[in-house]
């Protein structure tokens, strides 16, 4: 397993983790010279964030500053209401699929949707078994999308309290069984082959409590596992979605399941990601990249 005690140089930072810094406006760019100025090389930015900075903006100061992408935040939101959505819906992955290849991205992260209906606060429908088959159908679409333009596609599985609103897929497993249906990837050692067209994002807030994690992320090995997310899960979380913990900070062994994923191939980034209303929203951003350095180096 890497020793990262010394220095920060798999640290990646989601730009979510500092998007809404109170009093302090800080937009993409800022972002990124903040973390260029701390020695951070890698970010994974979100749709909005980018298109808000400009997508060509956003591509030449990544450049300027040498900072790679961890993962693009994302597309997804597969599950819908009809024809006229279902398209809207391959659209708009199309288009995450061309801001990702701008950019340089590793993989474009999918969440893929939960109910239709369910996250604007009112479902179409009870048949969560429905929502998983159009899930099925539109990675299957969005596949062919991305093997023309040679972009690897990362499903993140999300804890079951999301399954209604955000994502019906909701454990390792579910998601590994989507990528062996979909996409024939053989196994290889280590090193000897690239990322498979479809593969998993392992977000330790999400899947830390399976009993079958450890197995799975060996199921998994290093061709699916495109991308490794961290933060920590607080006793008591307050909020479901907003209330993410720095990493240390809570009750997941972290050390242990990025030993797993190395175990099994990955030499990726570990990508920061805390939404916190309550926490880090309110600081400083400097003072948050600062502290994701430190636990990067002691609680990753
Ligand atoms: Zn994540």
């Amino acid at each position: 397993m890497r020793d990262f005690s010394t220095d920060h140089r798999w640290l990646s930072i989601n730009t979510a983790t500092v998007r809404r810094q109170h009093g302090q406006d800080w937009g993409l760019l800022d972002i990124l010279d903040a973390c260029a100025a701390r020695g951070i090389r890698a970010v994974s930015p979100w749709r909005d964030q980018v298109a808000a900075a400009g997508l060509q903006a956003t591509a030449a100061r990544l450049k300027q500053h040498g900072i790679e992408l961890s993962g693009y935040c994302r597309g997804g939101m597969f599950t819908h209401a009809g024809a006229a959505s279902r398209q809207a819906v391959r659209d708009d992955n199309r288009r995450a699929l061309d801001e990702a290849c701008t950019l340089g991205a590793p993989c474009l992260v999918l969440v893929v949707g939960g109910l239709p209906g369910a996250l604007q606060g009112h479902a179409l429908h009870k048949d969560i078994g429905a929502a998983r088959a159009q899930v099925h159908e539109g990675i299957a679409l969005l596949l062919e999308d991305a093997r023309r333009v040679s972009m690897p596609l990362a499903i993140e599985p999300l804890h079951p309290m999301y399954a209604a609103d955000r994502a019906c897929v909701n454990t390792l497993e579910q998601a590994l069984d989507l990528c062996d249906e979909l996409d024939l990837a053989p196994a290889g050692p280590a090193g000897v082959s690239g990322p498979a067209a479809l593969g998993v994002a392992v977000d330790v807030y999400h899947v830390w409590w399976d009993p079958k994690l450890q197995a799975q992320i060996e199921r998994a090995g290093h061709r699916r596992l495109l991308a490794f997310h961290v933060c920590d899960w607080l006793v008591p979380t307050r909020d479901l979605l907003n209330d993410r913990g720095m990493m240390g900070d809570g009750v997941i062994d972290i050390p242990r399941v990025r030993g797993w994923v190395e175990a099994a191939g990955f030499a990726g980034y570990s990508e920061v990601e805390i939404f916190s209303a309550e926490n880090w929203w309110k600081r400083e951003g400097g003072e948050v990249l600062a502290t994701c350095i430190e636990r990067h180096r002691c609680a990753v």
